[in-house]
Parts: structure tokens; C-alpha cells; sequence
């Protein structure tokens, strides 16, 4: 988990101030000082930090006292204000273009995760907002790079545009959009070529793109793995292209943060998207305010309500209501229900954006995902009248589908129990059994 150092550290420094009714210059001068420490820990600019540092004492020193607040607490918040300010406090979105197709130019580094993110916003614009997205392969250097726009375009079902690794880059760019106005693509990006370190003919080739194709938008790919040196990239790439913003890939490994803190401060472009993950779906719009809670460890519930949102569709949950009320909800519904679970993103991610919850305890306490994994795997290795009907699962059917999905009899049994109570805890609450009323009075 990206931050967590930092987490830990500003946390200890806050803690102090925390319950204090009364705080003074003194204490500040020493909670500042930790703060400032854990900043540069975490790779955060030196310059950066300076800024941060000197406005919080600022304000900490000179604060109105909120009724509702603690001094303690009021500088904690003001902690996270600044925090959030200095990654561009509003969130920055995507300008699409008045006339369609809104043109996206991607730029970055080789493997800071450009092609990968190229199919995440596809993705993402797809479903969000309802845009025909077209990819675009303008990395005519490496062959294997077209291929793997390719495969991702095909893994997500869109559609990708290349002429080869023959034709000039600004040709293959300028006939995409052809291409996309008599398709009624609506989204066009343009993946292009990166190389190892930041070289002439390589940001004199995305001058020409951009000359060519005039984009709504040019974002910079950065790694957040590569801390003060994003800064450095961020800054090359901006004096050259005049980039509108950054996306931030690789924030679910255990970077320390500078990156994310450092980059708008210094380029004055903000970080538009973050990529959390290898899998496609694994995007996230990029809100400083709830990265700052994040940081300070008041939990991400915002986020967390969005990821909900999008995973269960709002018809599936009416159905799953009507089943649950006329006591028809079957194995099968039970299967259904994990794998959009799943779809939310692995358990232990999830369980981090809980206010409250110590990210380092959930990392110790080894929540074992290929226990789901495995319910699934029986519940797969059933037939659909056994997922409808549990009852009729004798000893031979048990042994068919522990052997089918490679476990032990135990294990399904295990499962058809936990099943069964949790049907008999259904029924409780449908009306079906007792009603919920009646449950209460029975207390
Ligand atoms: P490119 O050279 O900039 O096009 O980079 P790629 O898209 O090929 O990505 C390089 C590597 O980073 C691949 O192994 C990706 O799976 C991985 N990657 C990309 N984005 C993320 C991310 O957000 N999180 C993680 N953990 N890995 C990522």
C-alpha cells in the first residue's frame, strides 16, 4: 500500500496534539518537525516540504479556534487541508472537447505503465461516461508494443488503430482520426513510443504529434515508484509539451509518496488519474482531499462508497432483494454475489479504506482470499439444479464436486453449512420467517 510509511509516521506525529485541549508554540515547533521528517522520508521535494511545513505552522500558530474542534484536532486538520492543497485540492478532470472526438495524447516513460493505462481510460470512459473510445498505436519502434495495445484494446473490447511499425507516428495519428470521425469514435488516445531516459527525438516526435493533432488534453505517465525523480521527468516533459496533467500508476505498491506530493507543487499540473493495480479495471480519478485522508489515515470512505457503486449494478440489487424476500436465494445468487465483491478489488485494499483501520494490522493479519477462491470452485464444480436445490447433494454428489473443483468432502460440506445458516438467517429477515419485528421483540 502506497503511503504507508508515511501514514505511520504523520500519525505519530499528530497523535500527540490529538487530545490536547491546549496547545502550545512549543509543541507545534516539535509536531512540525516530525512532520517534516516524514515528509522527506517519504521522498517528498526538499523544497516542497519547506512550503508545506512553513504553511501549516502559519496557520496552526494563528488558528481561529472551531468550536467543534480540539486545538489538537484543528491542526490535524489543517495537516490535511495542506495536504490536499498541495496535490491541487480541487479534482481535475478530463476537458472533453466541444466538437467530438476528444483527443488524449499519452506520453511517459517506458515502463512507467503508459499502454496499460491507455486501455484503463478507455475502459473507464466507456463506462462513465458512455464514450466510443478508439486506441491508437504510435509506438512504431518496439513491434511487441502495437501487439500489446492490441491485446489489451481486445481484453476490454476496443477497438485499437495501427498501421504497422512502417509509417511515421504523426501519419498513423493524423489517420486515426479519420478513422475515429467515420466510426463515430468519440475518445481517441494516442499511445506512443517511451524510452529508458528522456532523450531529444523523443519528445521532438510528441511535438509533432501534438502539431498534428492539436489534443484536448496531453497527459504524462509517471511510475510513483520512481519518487524525486518523477519531478524531474515531470518538469522535462512539461517544458517541452505543455502537458494539461499527470497520471499517477503503480500507487498500490509500496511507494513512498513523494511522487504523488512533489508533482503538482512543482509543475503546477495535477495528477488527473491514479492506476492502483495491474488489472484494467484498476483506475481511480485522482481526488487530492481523500488522498489526504487516506495519508492521514481517516480512511477513504468516499472512494469506498464509489467502488461499491460501481460494482453492483442497482437492478441486481433489486433482484437480489426480490430473492432474498421469497426465500429463492440460491448457491448460484451466492456465487453471483462474490465475484462482484470481487470486482471491488481484493478484500485486504478494501478493508484499508475503513476509517479507523490500521493498514499495517490488516497486512499482518493474512486474510486469506483463496478461501473465497475456493467457495467458488465448488459452488463452479456444482450442477445448476444442485446450486438451486442443495438438498439433493448426497454423500456421491459431494464426493463428484470436491473432486471436481480439487478440494476435500470436508471442505463442501463446510460450504453447504454456512450456506444453510445463512438461509436460515435470510428467512429471518424476509418476512418469510420471523418477521423482523418479531425478532426484535424476541430479544
Ligand atoms: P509502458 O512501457 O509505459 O507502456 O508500460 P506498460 O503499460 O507496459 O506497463 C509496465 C508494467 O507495469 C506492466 O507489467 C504493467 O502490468 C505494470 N503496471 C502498469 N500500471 C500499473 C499499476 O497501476 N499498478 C501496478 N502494480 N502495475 C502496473
Amino acid at each position: 500500500m502506497a503511503f504507508e510509511n508515511l501514514s505511520e509516521k504523520l500519525g505519530a506525529a499528530l497523535k500527540k496534539l490529538k487530545g490536547k485541549g491546549v496547545v502550545t508554540e512549543k509543541d507545534i515547533k516539535e509536531s512540525m518537525r516530525e512532520i517534516k521528517l516524514a515528509l522527506l522520508e517519504a521522498d517528498v521535494n526538499y523544497k516542497v516540504v519547506k512550503d508545506f511545513i512553513g504553511n501549516v505552522s502559519e496557520r496552526a500558530v494563528g488558528a481561529d479556534v472551531l468550536e467543534s474542534l480540539t486545538p489538537g484536532q484543528q491542526i490535524i486538520k489543517i495537516v490535511n487541508d495542506e495536504l490536499a492543497k498541495l496535490m491541487g485540492s480541487d479534482s481535475a478532470r478530463i476537458e472533453f472537447a466541444k466538437k467530438p472526438p476528444t483527443i488524449v495524447l499519452m506520453a511517459g516513460l517506458q515502463g512507467a505503465g503508459k499502454t496499460t493505462f491507455c486501455a484503463k481510460l478507455a475502459g473507464f470512459m466507456r463506462k462513465k461516461h458512455n464514450k466510443r473510445p478508439l486506441l491508437v498505436a504510435c509506438d512504431i519502434y518496439r513491434p511487441a508494443a502495437v501487439k500489446q495495445l492490441e491485446v489489451v484494446g481486445k481484453q476490454i473490447d476496443i477497438p485499437v488503430f495501427q498501421m504497422g511499425t512502417q509509417v511515421s507516428a504523426v501519419s498513423i495519428a493524423t489517420a486515426a482520426l479519420e478513422h475515429a470521425k467515420h466510426h463515430g469514435n468519440d475518445f481517441v488516445i494516442i499511445d506512443t513510443a517511451g524510452r529508458l531516459h528522456i532523450d531529444d527525438d523523443l519528445m521532438q516526435e510528441l511535438e509533432d504529434i501534438k502539431a498534428a493533432v492539436n489534443p484536448d488534453e496531453i497527459l504524462l505517465v509517471i511510475d510513483a515508484m520512481t519518487g524525486q525523480d518523477a519531478v524531474n521527468i515531470a518538469e522535462s516533459f512539461n517544458a517541452r509539451l505543455e502537458i494539461s496533467g499527470v497520471v499517477m500508476t503503480k500507487l498500490d505498491g509500496d511507494t513512498r509518496g513523494g511522487a504523488a506530493l512533489s508533482v503538482k507543487a512543482v509543475t503546477g499540473k495535477p495528477i488527473k488519474f491514479a492506476g492502483v493495480g495491474e488489472k484494467l479495471s484498476d483506475i481511480e480519478e485522482f481526488h487530492p482531499d481523500r488522498m489526504a485522508s487516506r495519508i492521514l489515515g481517516s480512511g477513504d470512505v468516499l472512494s469506498l462508497i464509489e467502488k461499491a457503486q460501481a460494482a453492483f449494478d442497482e437492478k441486481d440489487a433489486a433482484k437480489l432483494e426480490d430473492k432474498i424476500r421469497h426465500n429463492s436465494f440460491n448457491l448460484d445468487d451466492f456465487l453471483a454475489q462474490m465475484q462482484q465483491m470481487k470486482k471491488m478489488g481484493p478484500l485486504t485494499q478494501i478493508m484499508k479504506m475503513i476509517p479507523g483501520v490500521n493498514a499495517k494490522a490488516i497486512d499482518n493479519a493474512d486474510i486469506d482470499e483463496r478461501k473465497l477462491d475456493r467457495v467458488e470452485a465448488i459452488i463452479k464444480s456444482m450442477t445448476m439444479r444442485e446450486r438451486e436445490n442443495p438438498s439433493i447433494i448426497n454423500a456421491s454428489r459431494k464426493r463428484r464436486i470436491a473432486a471436481g473443483s480439487g478440494n476435500n468432502v470436508s471442505d463442501v460440506n463446510l460450504l453447504l453449512k454456512q450456506f444453510e445458516q445463512m438461509q436460515q438467517m435470510m428467512k429471518q429477515f424476509s418476512g418469510g420467517g420471523l418477521g423482523m419485528r418479531k425478532l426484535k421483540k424476541k430479544k
